[in-house]
C-alpha cells in the first residue's frame, strides 16, 4: 500500500517541486513504484516532464470533478524510469484554478476517493502543493500519511516552519489523526556561504531528529530540470544534486520505520 506524502511549505521557491520530481525519480530507480500528483496550479511539475500547458488534456481537476478515469490521467514520466508516473493538475486558466479550489472545498472527500483507488498500485504517492497554506495544501494534509517540508538553507526560512507545523497540528487534531512528519529537508545549501553551517545547526536544534541527515546542495544542474524536461538522475548522475537525491532516497528506505509524529518532539 502506498505511503502518501504531502510536500508542503507556504514559501515558494524552496524546492517542493524539485524534490517531488527528483526524490520520486530516485525512489523509482531503486525499484519503488512512485506517483507524483500535482496540486499546484502553476504546473511546475508537469513542465519537468516536458508536458506543456497546451498538451495537457486530463489531470487532477478532471479527476476531482469525476469527469475522467484515473487511467487516462496518469502519465509515464520518463522512458528510462518506468516505475515513475505523474498526474498533472491540468489547470490552465484562472477559472480552472477557481474550479480546483471550489471542487476541493465542496467535495471534501474527492481527493481521498481518488487516492484510495490508487493506493495499492504504488509504494509512494507524493502530492506537490502550491506555496500557500490554503485549500489545496490543507486538502493534501487531510489525505496524507505524512508530510515533507523542504527548508531552503537561509535564515529567513526558519520563520516559515512554525506556521507549517501549526497548520499540520490543526489538521492532525481535527481531520487526520494519522498525519505524521515524513521529514524536514534542508535544500539549496551553499557550502561556500559562511552562514550555511550555522543555519543547518539551528534547523537541527529546533526540529531535532525530524530533519533528514541528507542535505540537498545548491546545484545549477537541479535548476536545469524544467529545461531538460527530465529528473536530474536522467541527465547527470554524478552531479552533487543527483548524488544528494539518491542519498535521500536511500536514507528514506533505510529508515523504513514509519513516519514520526508531531508529538515526537
Ligand atoms: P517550489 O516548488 O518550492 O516553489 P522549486 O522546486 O520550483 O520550488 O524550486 C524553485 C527554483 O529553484 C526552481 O527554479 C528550481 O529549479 C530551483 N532549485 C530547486 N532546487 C535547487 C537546488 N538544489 N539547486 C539549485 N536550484 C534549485
Ligand atoms: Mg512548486
Amino acid at each position: 500500500m502506498a505511503h502518501v506524502i504531502a510536500i508542503v511549505s507556504q514559501k515558494g521557491g524552496v524546492g517542493k517541486t524539485s524534490t517531488a520530481v527528483n526524490l520520486g525519480a530516485c525512489l523509482s530507480a531503486i525499484k519503488r513504484r512512485v506517483l507524483l500528483i500535482e496540486l499546484d496550479p502553476q504546473c511546475g511539475l508537469a513542465k519537468c516532464f516536458g508536458l506543456d500547458q497546451t498538451d495537457m488534456k486530463i489531470g487532477m481537476l478532471n479527476l476531482l470533478r469525476s469527469e475522467a478515469a484515473i487511467s487516462d490521467a496518469v502519465l509515464a514520466a520518463n522512458p528510462r524510469l518506468p516505475r515513475l508516473r505523474y498526474i498533472p493538475s491540468n489547470v490552465k486558466t484562472s477559472q480552472d484554478e477557481t474550479d480546483l479550489f471550489y471542487t476541493l472545498e465542496h467535495d471534501k472527500d474527492a481527493l481521498s476517493r481518488i487516492i484510495d483507488l490508487m493506493r495499492s498500485d504504488y509504494d509512494y504517492i507524493f502530492l506537490d502543493c502550491p506555496p500557500r497554506l490554503d485549500n489545496p495544501t490543507f486538502s493534501a494534509l487531510k489525505v496524507s500519511d505524512s508530510y515533507l517540508v523542504p527548508i531552503q538553507c537561509e535564515y529567513a526560512s526558519m520563520g516559515t516552519v512554525g506556521r507549517v507545523l501549526r497548520a499540520a497540528l490543526e489538521i492532525r487534531r481535527y481531520h487526520n489523526t494519522r498525519l505524521g512528519i515524513f521529514g524536514f529537508l534542508i535544500t539549496m545549501a551553499d557550502k561556500r556561504a559562511g552562514f550555511t553551517i550555522k543555519v543547518v545547526q539551528e534547523i537541527r536544534e529546533y526540529l531535532k531528529g525530524r530533519v533528514f541527515r541528507t542535505i540537498i546542495p545548491r546545484d545549477p544542474k537541479v535548476a536545469e530540470c524544467p529545461h531538460r524536461q527530465e529528473p536530474i538522475i536522467a541527465y547527470d548522475l554524478n552531479s552533487p544534486g543527483a548524488r544528494a537525491y539518491i542519498q535521500l532516497a536511500r536514507e528514506i528506505l533505510n529508515n523504513n520505520n514509519g513516519p514520526k509524529t508531531v508529538d515526537d518532539r
